[in-house]
């Protein structure tokens, strides 16, 4: 991951920061970091973009206590929420104008097949990331806005964009073709590309770290439980099997969408329910999940209201741990040899209830869960397995962001050793 050293005495020896952008439809998050030790400089998010109530949050975190400034009132469009956030930047000393900045990093959603790696912004790219909106036409336009814009801001600078879709590259042609026509679904791009991508990549990669060994010597399943949720099955290093499909709509039961469901209901629900195609991608995307089942989709919630004897909360978590159950299941058969089963994000770090219910039943599989390492709350990745247990079962929290920062800055930095021309955006590895 770290960069070749640049040369001694150039402006560049200097520029070892990287901004991080993740773009969505009506919200900016960022962070800006240190490359010498990646640590955060500050971070931030700008939400409700366009509407009367936009709102800036803004911690800075050189100083002792980080204390988060707010700005609220309308940010009218994504320039503007950028501009917000720079002069927030600016006021901590950290300004993006600076010569230290190096590059910013973007995260972008769908990158097809086309983009296997993190990718130097050319037009050239930036024409291809548009070509595929309409097959992630939630998500790659304000990923494309959110580089417009910083390109105006900082025209010299390297953009990278980093794809959800990257890492799921390596999945065998079995596993990433629906079972359809193939001229139909290749005239159309439909496949499998699965998301989270630079999640499942860090959190795969810090598993084998845990274990002790190499990511090419270990085989693990990674469960990615946020707001979003997907799995993927890793041997090796490489991905070979992910849960999420042409959008982020397929696989395990998730806050709001669906997950998995027989293709028919749909043709069901505009036949017989009468609802229109827009009312049902609405339905399966927003108002399913845990929302759909029992009214709330955070974890947190769901659990306080079990323990009240809430009955559609149980069923909801029931239902939620028996897909995740069938997929553990599914992706030891898939890849054969299981070293470890992690868990990430805002459910699986945090949730001990969802680790403990997901893993149990699953011994003839090797798996175990030790009640008090599961019960330890920790920041740290860590094993929650016995050690006699099979196949270790471990907590690693995920970073998107940095790892979006690593793979901007030894992109640029790569570039700029082997004497090729970043700043304007003539790279693309
Ligand atoms: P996103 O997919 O939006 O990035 P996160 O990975 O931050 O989401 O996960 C958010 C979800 O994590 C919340 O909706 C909530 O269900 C869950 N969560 C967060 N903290 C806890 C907690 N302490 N216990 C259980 N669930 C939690």
């Amino acid at each position: 991951m770290t960069p070749t050293p640049m040369k001694e005495g150039s402006a560049a020896v200097q520029a070892r920061r990287v901004l991080v952008l993740n773009s969505g439809s009506s919200s900016v998050k960022y962070q800006l970091l240190d490359m010498n030790d990646r640590s955060r400089l500050a971070i931030g998010l700008v939400e409700r973009i366009g509407e009367e109530t936009s709102r800036l949050l803004h911690t800075p975190l050189t100083g002792g206590d980080a204390e988060t400034r707010e700005r609220t009132g309308r940010i009218a469009d994504h320039a503007a929420a950028l501009k917000a956030a720079a002069e927030e930047l600016a006021a901590d000393g950290l300004g993006l104008d600076s010569p230290e900045l190096a590059a910013i990093g973007h995260r972008v959603v769908h990158g097809g097949l086309r983009f296997t790696r993190p990718t130097v912004i050319t037009d050239e790219v930036l024409t291809e990331i548009e070509r595929l909106v309409p097959v992630a036409p939630l998500h790659n336009p304000a990923n494309i806005t959110g580089i417009r814009t910083a390109q105006a801001l900082r025209p010299d600078l390297p953009q990278v964009a980093v794809f959800d879709t990257a890492f799921h590259t390596t999945m065998p042609e079995y596993a990433a073709r629906y079972a359809i026509d193939v001229e139909t679904a290749d005239a159309h791009r439909i496949r499998r590309y699965g998301f989270h991508g630079t999640s499942h990549a860090y959190v795969s990669r810090k598993a084998a770290e845990l274990l002790g060994r190499t990511p090419e010597e270990v085989n693990v399943i990674v469960l990615h439980l946020g707001n979003g949720a997907s799995a993927s099955a890793v041997a090796a290093g490489r991905c070979v099997e992910t849960s999420m499909g042409l959008t982020p709509l397929e696989g395990l039961v998730m806050g709001t969408r669906s997950g998995d469901i027989d293709p028919a209901v749909t043709f069901h629900l505009k036949r017989v329910a009468g609802m229109s195609t827009d009312e049902i991608d609405v339905l399966l995307n927003k108002k399913s999940g845990l929302l759909g089942l029992c009214g709330d989709n955070d974890m947190r919630e769901i659990r306080r209201r079990i323990d009240e004897g809430d009955e559609r909360a149980a069923l909801a978590f029931d239902i939620y741990v028996h897909r995740l159950k069938k997929y553990i299941g599914a992706y030891s058969a898939v890849l054969g040899r299981v070293d470890a089963v992690v868990f990430t994000a805002g459910v699986g770090e945090n949730s001990a209830p969802v680790r403990e219910a997901a893993i149990a039943g699953l011994e003839e599989l090797g798996l175990v869960v030790d009640a008090g390492l599961n019960a330890v709350r920790s920041g740290e990745p860590r094993l929650i397995s016995p050690n006699y247990a099979r196949v270790a079962v471990a907590v690693v929290p995920t970073d998107e962001e940095l790892e979006i920062a690593d793979q901007t800055f030894a992109l640029v930095g790569r570039a700029e050793s082997a004497g090729q021309e970043v700043p304007v955006g003539q790279v693309d590895n």
